[in-house]
């Protein structure tokens, strides 16, 4: 799986627990205006935490953590799986539960036999006494089911019909599950939002009726979708919310970016009113399948958690990547490890030197020693036994998601994420921590969010530029990037084009110095870093008032 499709992945039950958390305040009260932002600050039916996702969420994740076995949804055992984790969830977990799927596990526990059936008697049962009885309780729980089956839409429609029947034996119910589940599974692949390509998943009969609700609400306005309780209302209220809002051109020097979409479309899902909290998880599964975790601001991802065993952002992202690559984990054993450690990488610790324009912010390697920071801000992989670093707490240990990479596009969001760890690096020190920011090698990520910070800061970008390279001289004039010298890419390339420019010699890794962590910005290093770093350099970025990420 590429980094796209992998950060893509992950965004689908991030997203869709940011939604589910920013809703939660609102459901069936005052949403916010146009001028306000929804806030993640709990209450609702609950009543939550800050930040706490709900029954949305919390049922997603029992199918989540099955999914991420990497078996079959349609087989008995998936299914009886699920079901049981809604049976023990409605019993320990349920901190709100909707009416028809507490009617439907009440009856499911009163009879016999494996937890599948019984539970799809119970919601047949139910659907046959409630004639339209096509609740949103399986609709705003489907987004994961996208990720079961990347390249196989029968078989992800199959899943999604199957464990929408669970609880819902309304046909519409499971039509807009398979419609869903569909719309997720190509954002991730392609990151195209496309909702009527799914319509010939479902029965011929039933594709004209559908066909026009999708058009009724493509690029409508979504508070039109109101009530929004029935399962045909919510997913045209969350697919309006999506489609009506405009994506943000991309201009680092105004604060905007065009993931900064998937942010717009949650907050105009919650202003629909009703069921917010339902709506905007349903949104946030697929803005998150098709911008992808890296589009999540750092205080919505430092602020989600919820049932069970007080998950957080951690936790989504790994359960929806291990799930989309079916219930295993890549070379590295990411993101399930203990420890993930490259090979490449001398895990020597290695001295941090501070930010030139912040004492207490630190920049170094992933094994950086010589600091006091109490907050950190990672910018590699890690492993679940690598996260809170040493005598920092949980919450202030935020992961950003930046590929190392020359190549631009396997960041999905490069220019947002550099601010956002800027941003994330001001939110922190505004709460008196001292930071880390870290890579693995601190060689092009961590340099770049150093500049990020300072153009944060007001400092030019030239400047900024020159000054992270300073902060490197001060420390002597070669580098040692800790990378194994075998398989050092700038040794490789000094090597290669030392005939033509002698300067990369004594700049290589060769030259190890166990006090100097930044590795050289000049030559080829300076030039990945640049392009890396690019036209976020260029302008003020998160400092602007429209950067909602950073306020
Ligand atoms: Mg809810």
């Amino acid at each position: 799986m590429d980094s796209t499709t992998s950060d893509r992945s992950a965004g689908v039950l991030l997203g869709q627990a940011c939604g589910d958390a920013l809703g939660v305040p609102y459901e069936f009260r005052t949403p916010p205006g146009d001028d306000e932002l929804a806030e993640m600050k709990g209450g609702g039916l609950g009543p939550y935490q800050p930040g706490e996702w709900s029954d949305d969420t919390q049922m997603a994740l029992c199918i989540a953590r099955v999914a991420a076995k990497g078996v079959d949804l349609t087989t008995d055992e998936a299914l009886d799986k699920i079901a049981d984790a809604f049976l023990d969830w409605g019993t320990h977990g349920a901190s709100d539960i909707g009416n028809q799927t507490r009617a439907v596990l009440r009856a499911a526990r009163q009879s016999e036999g494996p937890a599948g059936k019984r539970l799809r008697d119970a919601a047949r049962a139910y659907a046959s006494r409630n004639p339209q009885s096509a609740g949103n309780g399986a609709l705003m729980r489907t987004s994961v089911v996208g990720l079961t089956s990347l390249d196989d839409r029968d078989a992800t429609a199959r899943g999604a019909r199957a464990v929408a029947e669970l609880t819902h034996g309304d046909p519409l119910a499971a039509e807009s599950c398979v419609l869903w589940s569909e719309a997720v599974r190509v954002a991730v692949n392609s990151g195209e939002l496309e909702l009527l390509a799914g319509l010939d998943l479902l029965p011929e009969e039933r594709r004209d009726q559908w066909r026009g609700w999708i058009e009724q609400a493509t690029d409508a306005d979504p508070r039109q979708f109101t009530p929004n309780g029935f399962t045909v209302t919510a997913l045209q209220a969350a697919w309006a919310s999506i489609t009506s809002t405009p994506e943000p051109d991309l201009d680092p020097a105004e604060g905007s970016y065009p993931c900064l979409h998937l942010q717009h479309a949650l907050h105009n899902a919650i202003r629909v009113g009703d069921d917010t909290d339902t709506v905007a998880a349903i949104a946030g599964g697929l803005a998150g399948a098709r911008w992808g975790s890296s589009a999540v601001p750092w205080h919505w991802r430092r602020a989600v958690h919820g049932w069970p065993d007080d998950l957080t952002v951690r936790d989504l992202v790994s359960l929806g990547i291990v799930t989309a690559l079916g219930g295993t984990t890549d070379a590295q054993q990411w993101p399930t490890g203990d420890r993930i450690e490259s090979r490449d990488y001398d895990y020597t610790p290695r001295a941090a030197v501070r930010h030139p324009y912040d004492d207490s912010v630190w920049l170094g390697t992933v094994a950086a020693s010589g600091h006091d920071a109490d907050a950190v801000v990672s910018m590699c992989r890690l492993g679940v036994g690598q996260v809170p670093a040493t005598g920092v707490d949980i919450r202030d240990h935020v992961e950003a998601w930046l590929i190392d990479s020359d190549d631009r596009d396997k960041n999905l969001n490069l220019d947002f994420v550099l601010a956002d760890i800027a941003a994330a690096t001001a939110g922190l020190r505004a709460e008196g921590r001292r930071v880390l920011l870290h890579c693995v090698a601190a060689q092009q990520r961590t340099p770049s969010a150093g500049i990020a910070y300072a153009r944060r800061l007001g400092i030019p970008g030239h400047e900024a530029v020159a000054a992270i390279e300073q902060a490197r001289q001060r420390h002597g004039p070669t580098g040692d990037c800790g990378t194994r010298p075998s398989r050092c890419r700038q040794r490789t390339r000094s090597g290669r084009e030392l005939g033509r420019d002698p300067d990369l010699a004594p700049r290589c890794c060769t030259n190890v110095r166990a006090d100097l962590k930044l590795c050289p910005l000049a030559s080829p290093t300076h030039r990945r870093f640049t392009a890396l770093f690019g036209r976020a350099t260029s302008g003020a970025g998160a400092n602007s008032p429209n950067a909602i990420s950073s306020s």
